[in-house]
Parts: structure tokens; C-alpha cells; sequence
């Protein structure tokens, strides 16, 4: 087992890693910016090195700053976290080149599933339905207007490297093709250093349900169930739950085989997630794998019993996975709020600053996964979740109405919060009924278009 684990990262992900290192028994280093001197990663982990300004780029990004500081603190594994460098193949080279094991899969994994079009090359060829679309990136303007010509309109334009819902494009006729192939080409060189885009069949009003799996060494994959992650905004999550209320148990079994078939098509290794869009009849195409831990991953491990991060920890060790497919049982519904500072009756604009006061919910199926207290300064610099709210209840009815309690007691003072936004989702009977697909917040912004949001 590891002796010391660097944590790359900061905020609420850094907390979680360093309090699963310390129940392990490991020692942990955080690494940090200026503009977090004093966040709570920085002070709950065991050592603290300070890589660079604010910045991400010339801190977080840093990878050879954040090598130095293992090698000075000699330590033996580097956990990633989510964004940053955790989807960064040279970084996960240049790791298992130091002698430092990158907690994740191996950088050829990442490689190919991280360059999306190859991605579904890719998990075609192990029968994994993906959504209809080009084969492979495409240049050239008329060659993909020919394409997006015989799938069929409304198609979407996506970028190869996409993350985080940007570079994505949606043309409804011919007309407006041209145009939206040339911004998503430029959002996404802009966005990603990497201007190449592919098309894909663009899914009506589809659900957004993703399968987490986990690898070890020794070729073992299981999956651990799927979660709902339709509540969106601008294609980025919002609420996410698991069980899915769509899901029946022969598609959990079909998508959770086809997540499986789709890991060991790049031979993974550690936590991943495979997402899939599901259609109004249960057909589900695959759109991406993502190769790291997810914000959302508490929602499985409350309805699974297990610790994602500390398999992650034992996987990357060496250790073989302790239990098989058949031992995975699933119980309770779980939700997830994502806590951001973000004005919603200002177009969501992030608000940084002083936290004057914090206090979180507690009680019987509450979690509160967040870095931040009564005094914290939000610096400018970086994504604006400052927290998630976890609930576990018997059943998604009771896990709704805990969820809606727990946000009642959330008093966050000085900064603009979402909180009361995500409240009245959980009033909404079409949220409540569970008749939820990607469209879902547009459609509960016209419903509500003339009551304010304050009421
Ligand atoms: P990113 O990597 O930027 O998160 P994804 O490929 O995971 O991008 O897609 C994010 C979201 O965008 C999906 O959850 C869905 O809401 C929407 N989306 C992506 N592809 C399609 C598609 N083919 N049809 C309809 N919606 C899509």
C-alpha cells in the first residue's frame, strides 16, 4: 500500500481524497495555488506545497511543478481528482516515468477515450451502440453537410476534445449547418487548442444516463449501476441521481454490459463512467467515457455502500477489486445537488468573494461534500461549484423530500448562491414524477417564465 499520495487538485475533490487517504492510513500532500492558501485541502491534508498564482495554467496545469513537489516530498501515487490534469495522458506518462503511480487508468486508455470521435470507433468495435454519426472528425464543410445530410436532421456538431459541455452545436436544417459547423470549429479551438469536430445524429429529448465502472489490474471489470445526470444546464449537470427512475432493470442489466464491453475494448484499469443518451423508447448510444472519478459519484457509492475513492486508491495499489458482479446490490435512492456560486436570476453569472456565513444541513441521509466555511474567500479563478448536497432515502419520493428539507436549512451569506433555484426544482411535479429528460430546465424556465424565481 502507498506510504504518501499527492492529491492534483482543490477544492471539494481534494477534500475527498485526502479524508479516504487518511481513513487508509496514508499520508497525503496537497498542492495549491496562491489563491488558495486558505482553502480546506490545503490545511486537512498531512504536508501542503504551494505550486504557483492563481491561474490554473500556472498552478494547477503545471505539470512539472506538480512533479517536483512529489519527488520533494517523496511520494508514491498522484491521485488526479476530476478536470485539471486527470484526463491528461502525457501527465499519466510522465507519472509511471518518475516511478509515481498515477491513480487512473493508463495513459493509452485515456488517449483513446478521451479523443471522442476515436472513442466511438472504438467501443463500436465491441458492439457498443453509439449515436449515428460520421465516422471519424470531419474537415472539410461540404463533405459534413453531405453527412449530416443522410443522418438526418437535427444533427449535432461536437469537438473531438470536448468536456464540460462546450464545443457542441445543434443544426436543425442545411440552412443553419454552415454556420453552426464553423462556430463549433472555432468554440472548440478556442476552448481546446484542437479545433476538429465530428457530427452526430442529434437525440430528441433524451435522458442522460451514465454507468459507473470500475477495473483492476488483473482485467476484472464490474459495473456499479447507472446514474440519471438528465438535469442539466447548457449540457452541464446539475442534479444527479441513482437510481434512474427510467430505468428498468433489463436496461440496467443491457447498458451496465455494454459500459462493461466498452471499458475492456481499451483494457481500463480504475474508476470510470460510461455515458450513454437513452431515447423515449430505451434505446441507449454511447457518447463518451470519461477516465477519472466524477463529481457525482457519491449518488453510487450511497445506494452501492462502497467507497469509490478508496477502491480507487486499493485498485492503483494492486490490490485485486474485493467483490464480483454478483455481490453489487443496490438499495435506496440517492440525489445530488450541486452547490454553486452563481447568481440565477443573472443568467447564472458566477459570484466569487467573501463567505460570510455557511452553515449546511445535517441529519439522518444528509452528506455535505464541500471545501468551504463561514470566512472562505471564493477566488475568481476557478469553477464555481463550491459544494454538493447527498441525500440517501428508502426511495426516490423520500429522497426528493429530504432533499428539499436539507436545501431549506443551507444559509450561505455574501455570495450569490443556486440554492434556492434547485429548491424549486424539487417542487416540480415533473421533476417529482421522475418525466425528466436533457431539456428538462428549459422546460421548467418556460413553465415558470412569469412567476418569479425569488417567490
Ligand atoms: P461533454 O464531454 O462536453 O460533457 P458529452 O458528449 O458528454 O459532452 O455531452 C454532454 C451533453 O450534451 C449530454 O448529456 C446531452 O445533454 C448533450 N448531447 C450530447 N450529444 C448529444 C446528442 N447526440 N443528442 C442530443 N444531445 C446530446
Amino acid at each position: 500500500m502507498f506510504n504518501k499520495i499527492l492529491v492534483a487538485n482543490r477544492g471539494e475533490i481534494a477534500l475527498r481524497v485526502i479524508r479516504a487517504c487518511r481513513e487508509l492510513g496514508i499520508n497525503s500532500l496537497a498542492v495549491y495555488s496562491e489563491a488558495d492558501e486558505q482553502s480546506l485541502h490545503t490545511h486537512a491534508a498531512n504536508e501542503a506545497i504551494c505550486i504557483g498564482p492563481a491561474p490554473s495554467d500556472q498552478s494547477y496545469l503545471k505539470r512539472d511543478r506538480i512533479l517536483s513537489a512529489a519527488e520533494i516530498a517523496n511520494v508514491d501515487a498522484i491521485h488526479p481528482g476530476y478536470g485539471f490534469l486527470s484526463e491528461n495522458a502525457e501527465f499519466a506518462e510522465q507519472c509511471e516515468t518518475c516511478g509515481i503511480k498515477f491513480i487512473g487508468p493508463k495513459a493509452n486508455a485515456i488517449r483513446l477515450m478521451g479523443d471522442k470521435a476515436t472513442a466511438r470507433e472504438t467501443v463500436k468495435k465491441s458492439k457498443v451502440p453509439t449515436v449515428p454519426g460520421s465516422d471519424g472528425p470531419i474537415e472539410n464543410e461540404n463533405e459534413a453537410l453531405n453527412v449530416a445530410q443522410k443522418i438526418g436532421f437535427p444533427v449535432i456538431i461536437k469537438a473531438v476534445a470536448g468536456g464540460g459541455g462546450k464545443g457542441m452545436r445543434v443544426a436543425h436544417n442545411a440552412v443553419a449547418f454552415a454556420k453552426e459547423f464553423t462556430t463549433a470549429r472555432n468554440e472548440a479551438e478556442k476552448a481546446f487548442g484542437n479545433g476538429a469536430v465530428y457530427i452526430e445524429k442529434f437525440i430528441e429529448e433524451p435522458r442522460h444516463i451514465e454507468v459507473q465502472i470500475m477495473a483492476d489490474s488483473y482485467g476484472n471489470v464490474v459495473h456499479l449501476g447507472e446514474r440519471d445526470c438528465s438535469v442539466q444546464r447548457r449540457h452541464q449537470k446539475v442534479i444527479e441521481e441513482a437510481p434512474s427512475p427510467f430505468a428498468t432493470s433489463s436496461m440496467r442489466d443491457a447498458m451496465g454490459k455494454a459500459a462493461v464491453n466498452a471499458a475492456r475494448a481499451v483494457k481500463y484499469e480504475n474508476a470510470g463512467t460510461v455515458e450513454f443518451l437513452v431515447d423515449k423508447n430505451g434505446n441507449f448510444y454511447f457518447i463518451e467515457m470519461n477516465t477519472r472519478i466524477q463529481v457525482e459519484h457519491p449518488v453510487t457509492e450511497e445506494i452501492t455502500g462502497l467507497d469509490l475513492v478508496q477502491l480507487q486508491i486499493l485498485i492503483a495499489s494492486g490490490e485485486k477489486l474485493p467483490f464480483k458482479q454478483s455481490d453489487i446490490k443496490f438499495s435506496k435512492h440517492a440525489l445530488e445537488c450541486r452547490i454553486c456560486a452563481e447568481d440565477p436570476e443573472r443568467n447564472f453569472m458566477p459570484s466569487a468573494g467573501m463567505v460570510d456565513f455557511f452553515h449546511m444541513p445535517g441529519g439522518r441521509g444528509v452528506r455535505v461534500d464541500s471545501h468551504v466555511y463561514s470566512g472562505y474567500r471564493i477566488p475568481p479563478n476557478y469553477d464555481s461549484m463550491i459544494g454538493k448536497l447527498i441525500v440517501v432515502a428508502d426511495n426516490r419520493e423520500k429522497a426528493i423530500a429530504k432533499m428539499n428539507r436539507a436545501l431549506g436549512e443551507c444559509e450561505i451569506r455574501g455570495i450569490k448562491s443556486n440554492v434556492e433555484f434547485l429548491r424549486k426544482i424539487t417542487n416540480d411535479p415533473y421533476f417529482q414524477s421522475g418525466d425528466v429528460t436533457t431539456k428538462f430546465i428549459e422546460d421548467f424556465f418556460e413553465r415558470n417564465k412569469n412567476r418569479q424565481l425569488k417567490e
